[in-house]
């Protein structure tokens, strides 16, 4: 049941297009696009407050992450740009229950029927009436942003899968679920094992060539964190793939095993 006192989902637009924008769509140049490439098959969604990743493999999609509410119509015409629609959505994965990653999920629930997985630590957060918990480890910081949280909650939304770490998926060869807890307790990875890529969503952060340790300002755990690093340093891949910054492409495992290896504790 939605809740009363939270704005009601926003349902993307679903009119069809006219003929000549759906030919631009086809045509339009890379800068011009709203999904990126990461790889085939792998495409990169800027969505509002975040980046979300669409799993195209054969006849079904996968979409992982929402972005911030309002974020639904985005990623329908990235989906469009590729030539694909939004029926053909089967799964919807959610890497933690951040607003900015589960905030478009229930206006997206609302126009699509795709099963959604979600790790078992914070199904209760994404699936309850109640506001999502206020992701600030400052108590004051925390109150601050409380009426801005609680004005843009997203409201309840259905899930249909408990993800564990282990747990295999079809797409690309097949997707791994590797629970990285720290920044949130049901926090995970999506690893791509045949791929060579692994999507971190905020277990890390890569700012001027760097990588560091995720945000401590929105952080649960910073010591989990750490371990959950030196957890995914032991994963073979070549591409490394954030919610909030750009990819590595290439040598992304060397990288994060240097990394992981300075860390402290
Ligand atoms: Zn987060
Ligand atoms: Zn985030």
């Amino acid at each position: 049941m939605p809740r009363t006192s939270q704005r009601k989902p926003r349902t993307p637009v679903t009119r069809p297009l006219p003929p000549w924008a759906e030919r631009w769509d086809e045509l339009k140049p890379d800068p011009f696009r709203t999904a990126r490439e990461v790889l085939p098959g792998l495409y990169q969604v800027r969505t509002r407050g975040s980046r979300a990743y669409l799993v195209v493999d054969g006849p079904e999609i996968t979409l992982i992450d929402t972005g911030n509410p309002g974020s639904g119509a985005r990623i329908l015409t990235a989906l469009r740009e590729l030539g694909r629609s939004p029926e053909e959505i089967s799964h919807i994965l959610i890497t933690h229950y951040h607003l900015d990653h589960v905030g478009g999920l229930p206006e997206l629930q609302a126009f699509i029927p795709a099963r959604t997985g979600v790790h078992l630590a914070e199904a209760p957060h994404v699936a309850s009436d109640d506001p999502l918990p206020n992701p600030f480890q400052h108590p004051l910081l925390a109150k601050i942003c409380e009426p801005w949280l609680s004005r843009n909650d997203p409201g309840a939304a259905r899930v249909d899968v408990h993800l564990n770490d282990g747990d295999e998926l079809p797409g690309l060869g097949g997707m791994r679920v590797v629970h990285a807890p720290g920044h949130t307790a049901g926090s995970i990875s999506i690893y791509f094992p045949e791929r060579g890529a692994l999507l971190v969503g905020d277990a890390m952060q890569y700012k001027f060539g760097r990588l560091m340790l995720p945000s401590r300002l929105f952080t649960q755990d910073m010591e989990e964190a750490t371990q959950s690093v030196r957890k995914l340093a032991a994963l073979d891949f070549e591409t490394l793939c954030f919610s909030h910054f750009r990819p590595i492409l290439t040598g992304a495992d060397q990288q994060v095993r240097e990394f992981a290896r300075g860390l402290a504790g």
